[in-house]
């Protein structure tokens, strides 16, 4: 609860009164509550300043979300072209999947994860993991249920849980924790009305990794208070240095309690494409498939065949060495300016202090006016990540030499007086 009220000041911050409030003149509608309790878009207000200012003078560096710019591998693309020509592939999909990309997801855990599943119970082809997280909210949340969120995280765990009227309880992710949460320090009345705990490593905005012993506690603590534990697994192959992403899977028994969503957006830069997929726990896959076949009709086939093309063909270690290169040059490049930021190991952000560690949102307006570079204010992903922001680099070599450049008249270290 206070998590969405917070989420209604940060709006309310935005906006004034948006106009969802307005009932309109001809047609007496008003938004539902579940929907007005939804968390307003922090990154969309930027996008529009950012058309201000480049309107006004400078071309915009976007560094502000999380959008892949590299193209999607030819090969894939050439897949979905030929399958999208055949007739069958053009009638409705199956909610859940074909069976064959089932197989194709099934060896591909094997190959990557060493985790066996069965293609048939426990594997489930989402439109894009976004999608699965609404639905698996709506699948298992009665109202009042307890959501474990993250804090700061991606913002639509809270919108889903918003949505399925269930209560997010943010566990905050500390830098002095290496963004990490402290599992034994959630008080045992709330664990009891847990139903979902949504975890996300390599983490998504703060770009923290883990090793196995983590998801280890994860499984035990989930085990004692019978709650499903999601964890996004979006990132595990966009890794550097040699850093080897676990699943929550690879865990002895995680099956019991855990599910797992992968998406094809990052990994093989086809977000536009909204293909992923949910694997682990069956009983968990099927009540979300039971959510699916009542509200979506699944994926385009063409894309199915494209997915199952990518996971058998496309080899990742592509986008890991393109983003390894900007990393290397951006944190370098800041720490010049007198930054001291450590080399993520994995992911395509920086998650990045800002100067009086506290109006994130000022920040990035300052920052974008002055320089024309639109970065995520940290508050955006939750009231932990005030004090960050989060710096995507999903842009080419040059516009990030450019950012850097313009960064020389920004102070980034001092107090701001
Ligand atoms: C990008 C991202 C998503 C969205 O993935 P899709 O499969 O494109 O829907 C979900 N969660 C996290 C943490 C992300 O970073």
């Amino acid at each position: 609860m206070t998590f969405s009220f917070f989420c209604i000041i940060i709006a309310h911050c935005f906006v004034g009164f948006s106009e969802r409030y307005h009932s309109q003149e001809v047609l007496k509608v008003k938004s539902s509550k579940r929907l007005f309790n939804l968390p307003y878009d922090v990154f969309g207000e930027l996008e529009r300043l950012g058309e201000e200012v480049s309107q006004r003078d400078k071309e915009i560096i976007n560094l502000g979300i999380g959008d892949p710019d590299i193209p999607t591998p030819r090969d894939i693309v050439e897949k979905l072209h030929s399958a999208a020509r055949i007739p069958e592939n053009q009638r409705y999909p199956t909610s859940k999947g074909m069976l064959k990309l089932r197989e194709t997801i099934a060896k591909f855990y094997k190959r990557r994860f060493n985790v066996d599943v069965n293609p048939e119970e426990e594997v489930l082809v989402l439109i894009g993991t976004k999608e699965g997280i609404t639905h698996l909210s709506l699948a298992i949340l009665d109202p009042g249920d307890i959501a474990f969120i993250p804090d700061p995280c991606y913002p639509f765990y809270c919108s889903g849980v918003i949505l399925a009227n269930g209560v997010p309880y943010r566990v905050p992710l500390l830098r002095k924790n290496g963004f990490l949460p402290i599992i034994s320090q959630i008080p045992e009345g709330v664990a009891k009305k847990a139903k979902i705990m949504f975890l996300n490593y390599p983490n998504n905005p703060t770009s923290a990794s883990v090793e196995l012993s983590f998801f280890k506690e994860v499984v035990s603590f989930a085990q004692k208070y019978n709650i499903v534990v999601c964890h996004e697994n979006i990132y595990s192959d966009i890794t550097f240095d040699g850093y080897k992403a676990p699943s929550l899977l690879q865990v002895e028994g995680a099956r019991d309690i855990g599910i797992e969503f992968y998406s094809l957006s990052k990994t093989y830069s086809m977000a536009g494409f909204r293909i992923g997929f949910a694997i682990g726990n069956k009983k968990v896959i099927s009540l979300m498939s039971k959510v699916k076949s009542h509200v979506d009709s699944g994926v385009f086939r063409a894309v199915q065949y494209a997915g199952i093309y990518a996971l058998e063909n496309a080899s990742n270690n592509a986008v890991s060495h393109i983003y390894e290169k900007r990393r290397n040059l951006f944190v370098e490049g800041l720490n010049k300016l007198g930054l001291n930021i450590p080399k993520p190991r994995a992911t395509f952000y920086l998650w990045i202090p800002i100067p009086d560690g506290k109006d994130s949102i000022k920040f990035a307006k300052m920052l974008l006016d002055k320089t024309g570079i639109i970065v995520a204010p940290g508050v955006g992903f939750g009231k932990y990540g005030e004090g960050y922001v989060r710096v995507s680099l999903t842009t080419d070599m040059e516009s990030l030499q450019n950012a850097l450049l313009r960064l020389r008249d920004v102070n980034l270290t001092e107090e701001s007086k």
